[in-house]
């Protein structure tokens, strides 16, 4: 389905199957020289299919076509190293890119930082050979070109800066179009879900990055934004706030369980409140309770930042206590 957003701007809408996002938002910028592409859709026939059917719809030819890749997550880059041809031109961040076009290591350095947040160690295979994300990558090396915070990208009539947004992933980036007023959000901002906030290495505190980015945004004149999931959001600023506070929310939720004694993170996952259908979170697909493991994670790490929670290691595993 192809939705005329505004001039030369037009949404596609890539089905993301078996999946709570259910689709995902590419955006397609034409101009009689190069034309856009914003974001791609998972690695697998379905999301081809959309991809191929809206250009086709649009008079648009992949020769002509260039691609920005707001982060790395495969339902926004798994598409993008089938769809370039000789002389397309794909931007994403370094971190990002440099995600996208590793091998399986990465996924050997979540594991074990998984499993020291008490994640079960016979689970750990299953949720990776299940994670969409693994399944449904881009697999072949993508020679990205890099941008930055403050880079400008012109295409026809719009003129986009590229803002950095760490927090969803290290290196995601929004396109900003000041004069037209309207921000291409990625998964930095969404409307009728919350962005997944994950914690992988220890290394980082993403929902520290992700508040600052979110008050980075915050300051620019925005009329429209252009999310990479479900509908478009004109209350940016509202939006903003409400993003803070169910993150101060959950945090606060965190402290309350650990207040009951100190617990791993796979144990304060078991206990968060989740908007799931099954009765206990021992039900939950093991793909589930891998997002539940690391959005838990990343609030411990933040509460850890702030000095509200301190851990210890026991056994190989990090136990978190007030
Ligand atoms: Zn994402």
């Amino acid at each position: 389905m192809v939705l005329e957003i505004m001039p030369n701007i037009y949404k596609l809408d890539i089905p993301i199957p078996k999946n709570p996002l259910k689709s995902l938002n590419s955006y397609v910028i034409k101009s009689a020289e190069r034309t856009l592409v914003i974001d791609t859709g998972l690695n697998r026939q379905e999301c081809r299919a959309a991809m191929d059917a809206g250009l086709e719809e649009l008079g648009v030819d992949l020769a002509n076509v260039d691609f920005f890749i707001t982060h790395m997550h495969a339902d926004h880059s798994g598409l993008v190293a089938g769809l370039m041809k000789k002389g397309s031109v794909a931007y994403c961040s370094a971190e990002d890119a440099e995600i996208i076009n590793m091998d399986e290591s990465h996924w050997e350095t979540m594991r074990v930082f998984v499993q020291t947040g008490g994640f079960p160690a016979a689970e750990f295979q299953n949720a990776i050979e299940k994670h969409p994300a693994y399944k449904y990558r881009a697999k072949e090396y993508i020679d990205f070109t890099i941008v930055n915070d403050g880079d400008s990208l012109t295409v026809g009539d719009y003129q986009f800066v590229c803002v950095k947004t760490p927090g969803h992933t290290r290196g995601h980036m929004c396109l900003y179009e000041k004069n037209k007023k309207f921000l291409i959000s990625g998964d930095h901002i969404l409307a009728d879900i919350t962005p997944n906030i994950s914690l992988w290495s220890d290394r980082h505190d993403p929902l520290h990055d992700y508040l600052e980015s979110l008050e980075k945004v915050r300051c620019l004149d925005v009329q429209l934004v252009l999310p990479g999931h479900r509908s478009l959001i004109k209350d940016f600023q509202g939006r903003i706030d409400e993003l803070k506070r169910h993150h101060r929310t959950r945090a606060d939720e965190v402290l309350m369980i650990l207040s009951k004694g100190p617990l791993n993170a796979y144990e304060v996952a078991a206990q968060m409140t989740w908007d799931m259908t099954y009765d206990t979170f021992e039900e939950f697909p093991v793909s589930q309770k891998w997002f539940a493991a690391g959005e838990a994670l990343a609030h411990l790490k933040y509460l850890e930042g702030l000095k509200d929670v301190k851990r210890e290691v026991l056994d190989n595993t990090v136990i978190f206590s007030r």
